[in-house]
């Protein structure tokens, strides 16, 4: 093991070492039945219950393809800008897992139905292109559980369950190629580019793209060379199931790689699982070659052959690319290109333009999110959009300020209240009673006690030295539990003292 007080700092490590970067995106087609079977594909039943004699590779058993399936793949594989296949193959991957019942995944392999694409992300106000090698088709896995230990691992487990439901699920595989020249940024291009794939897939509703309930999984691949040098032994950090983790999953690899190679050692090729606890990852097997799966044709499929025409009318019916959308949006609320790109890297610009649809101000929209609310989002270790708070709650708040019924701290608390759960930004107000004092009679026995509670105070007011009229606010908004509006009561004070500025 190596002590932390010898990890290489992210950036130190990308002065010294160039990264190659690559992913490949895991995503449940929303189909409503199964890649090769009538089973249903429905989230959270009973466990096996969707199971049939083909999902559960009974002998004898025979699959048909999915048409749906194919449609969506061909879908984003032409959003993605891929040439899409004539004609191509289903293959067997071979390889014993206790949760898949063939002892084979039906997979494809030298034939893929897209190859050959890209995906332009912005990263710092640059675009960067991510070349897609490939978009294939596969079938999910069922699910093992382990039961019996503390950690719900196999290790310590008692005896495991396992649940075909997930078997035969629609998979779509989308693979990068290696991604070069990220130079100082490879593990915000890692985010960026899995961000934009999300909005990609999530505008062609092909999946609900739920990376917290792994509808939507990413491996990342990160090797590290020196300049001028070949690349290196790549590692590969399997399901990553957030976007924060993308990102930290590319830097804390950066790290590790760079303490090995700086100490004069060798990189293995193997897989490592990601922590989600500790942002840190740990060993797993050493990675399998393609020709360890021993892959052939699937000799119970026929080839899927699209008819050209089909596909052209695919295409012409692609709905607008996000980043084209967002775009339309930005200039339309009069945003810098900066400030855009701020919010896409806070992962908030969705938020904002949701926001201001809900009928918020596009500057107040954008305040809110990329403040306070970044910043929960970022001391819960959560994204924004998984904040317990919605764009129409943050339009009502926005509204509450600008009526004078919040003062700009009462808004902040009413935001806490509603991030612990308290209800909608109204009913927040009601149950911590969290009004501006409007009252101008309740405003100025608050003043006059505050002027009666500090004699000193008032007297400088009275002699010239304004500031100390800070003194007085103060007590006025103690007791007014920050009801007061602050600019008010000061002006009210200095009128009471006949003090003129
Ligand atoms: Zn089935």
């Amino acid at each position: 093991m190596t002590a932390p007080a010898d990890l290489v700092p992210y950036a130190e490590a990308l002065q010294e070492f160039e990264p190659v970067i690559g992913l490949e995106t895991h995503v449940e087609l929303g189909t409503a039945s199964k890649m090769f079977c009538g089973c249903s594909t429905e989230f959270g039943a009973e466990p096996n219950t969707h199971t049939c004699p083909v999902c559960l590779g009974l002998p004898g058993a025979l699959p048909v393809v999915n048409a749906a399936a194919i449609e969506s793949t061909i879908r984003i594989g032409l959003a993605l800008h891929c040439d899409i296949a004539t004609w191509c193959r289903f293959a067997r991957k071979n390889y014993f897992y206790p949760d898949m019942p063939k002892n084979f995944q039906t997979s494809q392999y030298d034939e893929p139905l897209c190859t050959d694409g890209y995906l332009d992300v912005q990263v710092n106000g640059e675009t960067v292109r991510i070349p897609i090698e490939r978009v294939h088709l596969e079938e999910d896995t069922g699910k093992s559980l382990h039961v019996g230990g503390a950690t719900g691992r196999i290790h310590g487990a008692s005896h495991s369950l396992v649940d075909f439901n997930r078997a035969g699920i629609p998979l779509v595989e989308i693979v990068t190629k290696p991604v070069t020249g990220t130079g100082a940024m490879p593990a915000e291009v890692a985010k960026a580019y899995v961000t934009e794939l999300r909005d990609v897939l999530r505008g062609l509703g092909v999946s609900d793209v739920k990376m917290e309930q792994g509808s939507m999984r990413c491996d990342v691949n990160v090797s590290l060379n020196k300049p001028g040098e070949e690349w290196g032994t790549r590692s590969e950090t399997k399901n990553v199931n957030s976007l924060r983790s993308v990102e930290r999953a590319v830097r804390s690899e950066v790290e590790r790689q760079a303490v090995v190679l700086r100490d004069g050692g060798r990189i293995v090729q193997e897989t490592r699982h990601f922590h989600e606890d500790t942002g840190m990852s740990t060993s797993g097997r050493s990675k399998e070659e393609a020709t360890d799966y021993r892959y052939f044709p699937e000799p119970d499929l026929v080839p899927i052959a699209p008819d050209p025409a089909w596909v052209a009318s695919l295409k012409d019916a692609l709905p607008e690319a996000p980043s084209v959308q967002r775009k339309r949006l930005i200039d339309r609320l009069g945003l810098s290109a900066l400030d855009a790109e701020a919010m896409v890297n806070a992962g908030v610009l969705d938020l904002v333009l949701a926001t201001v649809t809900e009928g918020a101000p596009a500057a107040e929209a954008r305040n809110w999110w990329l403040g306070s609310l970044a910043q929960a989002a970022n001391s819960r270790g959560v994204e924004a959009s998984e904040l317990p708070i919605t764009p129409a709650a943050v339009a009502r708040l926005v509204a509450l300020v600008s009526a004078g019924d919040l003062t700009a701290g009462l808004a902040k608390q009413v935001v806490d209240g509603v991030l612990a759960g308290e209800g909608t930004p109204d009913e927040v107000v009601a149950a911590r009673g969290l009004k501006v004092v409007k009252d101008s009679g309740a405003l100025q026995a608050a003043v006059d006690a505050a002027i009666e509670a500090d004699g000193d105070a008032a007297q400088k007011v009275r002699d010239g030295k304004v500031q100390a009229v800070g003194a007085l606010v103060g007590a006025v908004m103690k007791a007014t539990r920050g009801q007061a509006d602050a600019a008010a009561a000061r002006a009210l004070i200095l009128t009471t003292l006949g003090v003129t500025e």
